[in-house]
């Protein structure tokens, strides 16, 4: 340990990170050496606006200096307005706001269990289980672990909680083999992130939608990675036409300032009552003003649609740049800015690579590098990332 150590008076929960960000502009970061970099990692999915977006920015200032807390002792008006703006883009229910991707994850855990209870006519404790997919993720929390069952996440801290049953992703029979009087409700990622980028198929999750209706079911998804426009609908689940009837959303919510949200249908909203579940810090003026400045400068830029835009071309360059490379880059796959770049090997040497040639990106589960840029990423920008991704694999060591 010393002075000049950043990782001095940190616990040591995380790989070392090679650099330390000191300043961010749209798609752009600039570390403490001065050296530039273009974020196509984007704090995991978060900054969905680009960093400091001029509008974001005044909003959330402007917010700071008039209510930043209230507890949910009270209401608060950027709570209810983004509680309003977010059913109006999924759909009739309600809206709970948390602070995470976990702690939004735990409130469908805790719906799920409601709707067993009330299944068994109040009996707790006989329908309680949880159907996941091998290789989810859903967070560091007791709940989201116990659905997330890989060694790197769970090891060390068993016993995991009770009740969770795992799939195959896009293999329907595989979760309807899994499905018993106890079963209370079926979680799964539309498209799973930290595993690599794997899409659940819209036939697979018309599927689940099918078997949750002739079993009464929960359908919910964990949109945390994959939600608000990244893969060129507001949730990813919008594009094989079902409506789950619960969703879990995070990181791209904020722009960058933590919330943490559950949208819960109508027909279910009721299972949850007054003390049965809370958060002090959720639902704060301050995250919920950075929230709404977010959906509504996406609707004024029309992000969406832009990634419809030039999303296409993006794929297709990825894909073309692939097959120059074919014995490093073995698949490119994802929807809009959710792509996955998987390698034939470890990602971590081309990762630090890329980092060196200026382009920022994210590793995840089977030799994947995740590209998720801001929503705001010109053509230019996405065509800047290729030039780099070219230059970095077309040199790299064939062996
Ligand atoms: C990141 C992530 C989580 C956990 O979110 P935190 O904010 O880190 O708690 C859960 N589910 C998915 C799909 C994620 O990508």
């Amino acid at each position: 340990m010393s002075a000049s150590d950043p990782d001095a008076y940190l616990l040591g929960n995380y790989a070392k990170a090679a650099l330390t960000l000191v300043r961010g502009q749209g798609l752009r970061v600039w570390d403490t050496g001065g050296r530039e970099y273009l974020d196509f990692a984007g704090g995991i999915a978060v900054t969905g606006l680009g960093h400091c977006h001029p509008k974001w920015v005044a909003r959330v200032q402007a917010q700071t200096a008039t209510l930043t807390h209230s507890s949910n002792l009270y209401h608060n008006t950027p709570k209810l307005q983004l509680a309003q703006a977010l059913v109006e883009r999924i759909g009739p229910g309600r809206m709970f706001f948390c602070n995470s991707g976990a702690e939004a994850n735990e409130t469908l855990l805790k719906l799920a269990r409601l709707h067993g209870r009330a299944r068994e006519n109040g009996v707790e404790g006989r329908r309680y289980k949880v159907i996941c997919a091998k290789n989810a993720f859903h967070g560091r929390t007791f709940g989201g672990m116990a659905a997330t069952p890989q060694e790197k996440i769970q090891g060390g801290f068993r016993p995991m909680l009770d009740g969770f049953a795992f799939g195959e992703l896009n293999n329907l029979a595989s979760f309807e083999a899994l499905i018993d009087d106890q079963t209370a409700a079926i979680f799964v990622e539309t498209i799973q992130g930290e595993s690599g980028i794997n899409v659940a198929s819209p036939e697979f999750l018309r599927g689940l939608r099918a078997l949750c209706d002739r079993h009464q079911l929960l359908l919910m998804v964990d949109e945390v990675q994959c939600g608000i426009g990244r893969t060129g609908k507001f949730l990813a689940c919008a594009h094989s036409g079902i409506q789950p009837d619960a969703v879990g959303l995070a990181k791209g919510l904020g722009g960058g300032f933590p919330i943490g949200a559950v949208w819960i249908a109508e027909k279910f909203a009721s299972l949850f009552h007054p003390g049965s579940h809370g958060n002090t810090f959720g639902g704060n003026p301050l995250a919920c003003t950075a929230a709404l400045a977010v959906l509504e400068i996406m609707d004024e830029e029309k992000l969406i649609a832009h990634v419809n835009t030039v999303g296409p071309a993006f794929h297709q360059k990825l894909r073309a740049l692939a097959a120059e490379v074919p014995r490093l880059v073995t698949e490119v796959r994802g929807q809009g800015f959710m792509v996955g770049v998987q390698l034939a090997s470890d990602p971590g040497p081309v990762v630090a690579a890329l980092r060196e040639a200026g382009l920022l990106v994210v590793a995840a589960g089977g030799n994947v590098i995740r590209l998720l840029p801001a929503l705001t990423a010109t053509a230019a920008d996405l065509d800047a990332a290729v030039a780099i991704l070219r230059c970095v694999f077309t040199a790299w060591p064939k062996s």
